[in-house]
């Protein structure tokens, strides 16, 4: 009851959420029971829990911030909601997203634009900007969101909490629409590490409807962090620390090179050694990610028909029907997108830029797996700036692009 009228307090300001559950009190109801007849209950009881709206739920809508899913309803649970309920999460509702994932603000939303709670004239980050506003301003527990390029770890930032992308592999994407295939994965925000550790404890492991997913055992993420007094106990002692170089040279804000250089100071404290590590082709993640990204995107999205998946506009001659469904269906970023991706892949301009994207991603890989032959771990900025104003960028795709240089390349790793 306290969650549901914080909503009715924040939400007309912020549009966090595309959609409300209408059972919270229910569900909840349900849980109480359990635990008043001595039943075990699970790691999320009395939890709630956002999800993106690009993440398939069976008892509310899941739109993918599309005009073209409006209203649609999927006849079942993406994994990881079926693993939140079955640890007894109760779902408060679905969250806004800039559509199908492709955008950094929730400004390509089709439906709305959701604001930063600690400045409403900024933007959120995106693309689960609703999924980080609603955490940040308490309007539910811990929520989910997609990271393709940084959709988790950029929101996070700008809204002031923990984002946490997974490993490829690590949750299983079943039930969640596909924006770009090989980079895609399901990613916790909560406010503090240990609420990400037991959300993403809860939502990993090996699935049969998805055969990326890892058959790696998963270790405790719910017990390693919540226990730990980083200060006394220094479990970072000899850890070897490689900060980017190239995250940091000329565009980054000053704002953010001095709390970098602070969580570096900090980490030294702890016992780490901090030292700069140089990425030469850092910068070429940028380019590589959004020739990838959209390629792939073109693909998934052609499901999107009017006829096999989508809403349907009515059209004498087929040709007429898929492309008036897509046309009205689509917003201008994601046609921006297949155009880009539908180029990238076609015979004539193939080899100039989807293979040599593909070789880009090879160098990347190896550069990293350079630097962490030598480190333990590597850190950077997650932006280069804090969030901006609503409509800053919104014109301007190159520079909201520009803004994912931070995060980009590491989704291109692909490693389980
Ligand atoms: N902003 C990036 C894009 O538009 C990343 C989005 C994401 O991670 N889903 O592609």
């Amino acid at each position: 009851e306290s969650y549901l009228s914080r909503l009715s307090l924040t939400e007309p300001h912020l549009h966090s959420f595309l959609h409300i559950s209408d059972s919270l009190l229910r569900d909840a109801q349900l849980i109480d029971r359990k635990i008043e007849r001595g039943e075990d209950v699970g790691l999320l009881a009395g939890v709630l829990v956002g999800v993106k709206d690009n993440i398939c739920t069976a008892d509310m809508p899941s739109t993918g911030g599309s005009r073209i899913l409006e209203n649609y309803k999927a006849p079942f649970d993406a994994t990881a909601v079926r693993r939140v309920k079955e640890k007894d999460g109760i779902l408060i509702g679905k969250t806004n997203l800039d559509e199908f994932g492709m955008g950094s603000t929730t400004e390509a939303s089709s439906f709305q634009v959701t604001a930063n709670p600690w400045d409403l004239s900024r933007v959120p980050g995106g693309s689960s900007g609703g999924s980080a506003a609603a955490v940040s301003a308490r309007q539910c527990m811990v929520s989910l969101g997609s990271d393709t390029g940084g959709s988790v770890r950029q929101p996070a930032s700008f809204c002031g909490v923990v984002g946490l992308k997974p490993t490829y592999g690590r949750v299983s994407r079943f039930g969640l629409m596909a924006y770009a295939s090989s980079l895609d994965v399901i990613g916790c925000l909560g406010t503090s590490v240990a609420d990400t550790g037991i959300l993403l404890h809860v939502i990993s492991g090996h699935d049969r409807f998805d055969a990326t997913s890892s058959n790696r055992e998963v270790p405790d993420f719910s017990s390693q962090f919540a226990s730990i007094n980083l200060v006394e106990s220094k479990p970072l002692k000899g850890l070897k620390v490689g900060l980017i170089h190239e995250t940091l040279e000329d565009g980054v804000d000053n704002g953010v090179k001095s709390a970098i250089s602070g969580a570096a100071t900090h980490l030294e404290e702890l016992g780490c050694t901090v030292t700069e590590v140089s990425l030469p082709s850092f910068s070429l993640g940028l380019p590589a990610y959004y020739i990838l990204a959209s390629s792939e995107s073109s693909s998934n999205l052609s499901r999107y028909d009017g006829a096999r998946y989508g809403n349907q506009v009515f059209a004498e001659e087929l040709n007429a029907l898929y492309s008036d469904s897509r046309a009205k269906g689509f917003g201008p970023e994601v046609q921006m997108r297949i155009l880009m991706g539908t180029y990238a892949l076609s015979a004539g301009y193939y080899d100039a830029y989807y293979k040599r994207a593909q070789k880009v991603r090879t160098l990347i890989r190896k550069s990293f797996k350079d630097a962490l032959d030598d480190n333990d771990i590597l850190i950077s900025p997650v932006a280069p700036s804090a969030a901006y104003k609503i409509g800053e960028k919104k014109n301007d795709p190159l520079a909201m692009y520009a803004g994912d240089i931070m995060t980009v390349s590491i989704s291109l790793l692909l490693y389980a």
